[in-house]
């Protein structure tokens, strides 16, 4: 070997030169830069067989790695030409510790042949390709965050989008620039139009009912111009169906992002029920206030003339006086019982007290009130032997209710009938009058919180609340409730409860 190679190899990568004997690689020598890549020492290694200095493990070489280098070696060796060992990685112990440095080489075996062509030995040199690696790793690693990003931002959008749907909102677009307007169909369909049908954001503006129209459209231009964010409630009427409908809408104005416009988008959605209980609860207030301001005004007024005779108890006007006072008073904790118990109902926080009774033995004593006016005829018709489980006093409240309501609304009907009936395994307790009947699109609202057929006349408002009241009573027993009725026939009301 001529020394020049000697001297070439001192500055070379890391490489490593063996003999030819495919059975042992003994080791010739090593450059520099092999024994500081494999922390080894040039005296530890000549002489020696390449497998025995390197077993298994000792570069981190699990076997099949070695078996791969074996193959490489033994290949230049038999075809006297280059052979190349992809990168492959290698877990070098770090002299004096447990550690390893985890490297990538990519190794060769250049076969060294003398002029006459007899094999000299075979050098084996170490190409470190650790930071290419990392690179690409790197790079991969960066390509799946942003793979994973996307994923999770379609994600992300996705649930948007089933929240929007499911929660029944309407979404909308608008470009600031050249006020593009994009109604998606629900916010359409919350605005009367079909689907298929354009509706330009004039269009929308113009089924804004008239007196909330200017402070909505002064509302949209402040979040278009001044970037104030948007969210009002107002009420709509329907395109085609002409339906009053009450609608909260939000909306942002998004600044124009790389190659984008600047545009104004928001949600919309129905929050009729929401509205109108609202404004019945607001109504129910001054109702109860004007309930409760009668018999008040009417016991001072009694209370009043009562003081001013007191030095003289024997005035005829004593009597009358007491009973008008009793009557307001009676009025008065009526009043406050109702509004205790929509209380009390409201929070579930009403215990039954159960026992087996007789159903006509209770109507018989619940109506005497009516009765004993005169003014009315009651009729019991169908089981009068069944007996029903529930809270007594509780059911009795619901039917003084029906009665009362059959007395109060059914004008110019004297007659109220009520019927018992066996369902297994329910009792049916119906209350019939000859009234003037409710109005269809009333029917499945009576029994809401606060809700008044007839608001106009003030001689039978009530608060709206003896069904509501009696709704949850029977609903707690596990019964129903409900109302078949028929313009200028009557109506009847009946409700549920288990058979004893
Ligand atoms: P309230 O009588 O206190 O207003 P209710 O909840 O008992 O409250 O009744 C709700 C509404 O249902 C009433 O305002 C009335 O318009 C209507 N209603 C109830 N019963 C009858 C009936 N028998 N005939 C006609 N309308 C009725």
């Amino acid at each position: 070997m001529d020394l020049s190679f000697y001297a070439y190899l001192q500055n070379a990568p890391p490489a490593i030169v063996l003999s030819p004997d495919i059975l042992r690689f003994t080791i010739i020598t090593a450059n520099p830069a092999f024994l500081e890549a494999t922390n080894t020492r040039l005296d530890e290694l000549t002489g020696k067989s390449f497998f025995n200095v390197f077993p298994e493990n000792s570069l981190g070489l699990p076997s099949k790695k070695v078996h791969s280098l074996i193959n490489c070696m033994t290949d230049a060796i038999l075809t006297k030409q280059l052979k190349i060992l992809a990168s492959q990685r290698y877990d070098v112990p770090v002299w004096g510790t447990n550690r390893f440095n985890t490297r990538y080489w990519r190794t060769s075996c250049s076969p060294i042949v003398n002029e006459s062509g007899d094999m000299q030995c075979i050098v084996l040199t170490i190409l470190d390709v650790s930071d290419d690696v990392a690179c690409s790793l790197k790079k991969r690693f960066v390509l799946e965050v942003a793979e994973e990003r996307r994923e999770a931002t379609l994600q992300i959008e996705e649930r948007l989008r089933l929240a929007i749907e499911s929660a029944e909102m309407g979404t909308w677009y608008m470009d600031v620039e050249t006020r593009e307007f994009i109604p998606s169909s629900r916010m359409k369909a919350l605005f009367g139009f079909d689907s298929q049908e354009v509706m330009s954001y004039e269009a929308a503006v113009a089924q804004i009912l008239p007196e909330y129209r200017e402070i909505v459209t002064k509302s949209v231009e402040a979040a278009l111009l001044n970037c104030i964010p948007y969210n009002m409630e107002y009420p709509i009427t329907g395109y085609h169906d002409h339906k009053i409908r009450w609608v909260r809408a939000t909306g942002k104005r998004y600044e124009a992002e790389v190659e984008g416009v600047a545009h104004f988008s928001g949600t919309i959605m129905d929050i009729t029920e929401r509205k109108l209980e609202e404004i019945r609860k607001n109504d129910f207030l001054s109702i109860a206030s004007h309930e409760l301001k009668t018999p008040l005004t009417s016991l001072k007024a009694s209370l009043q003339l009562l003081s001013r005779m007191k030095d003289n108890p024997t005035a005829a006007m004593l009597p009358k006086l007491i009973d008008q006072s009793n009557r307001s008073i009676d009025k008065i904790s009526s009043l406050v019982n109702d509004l205790l118990n929509v209380g009390r109902i409201t929070e579930n926080q009403f215990e039954l007290n159960k026992s087996v009774f007789s159903i006509s033995r209770l109507i018989d004593g619940c109506c005497d009130h009516v009765t004993s006016v005169g003014t009315h005829q009651l009729l019991l018709e169908g089981d009068q032997d069944l007996k029903v489980c529930g809270d007594e006093h509780r059911i009795d409240q619901v039917l003084v209710n029906l009665v009362n309501n059959a007395v109060k609304y059914a004008h110019g009907s004297f007659k109220i009938t009520l019927r018992i009936e066996s369902e297994y395994p329910m009792a049916k307790i119906s209350v019939q009058d000859f009234g003037p009947g409710i109005p269809k699109n009333h029917l499945d609202q009576l029994f809401k919180r606060y809700y008044r057929a007839d608001t106009t006349s003030i001689q039978n408002s009530g608060l709206g609340l003896g069904l509501y009241i009696s709704t949850e009573i029977v609903k707690k027993h596990g019964g129903q409730i409900g109302v078949i009725s028929e313009l200028g026939k009557g109506s009847t009301f009946w409700f549920t409860i288990p058979l004893a």
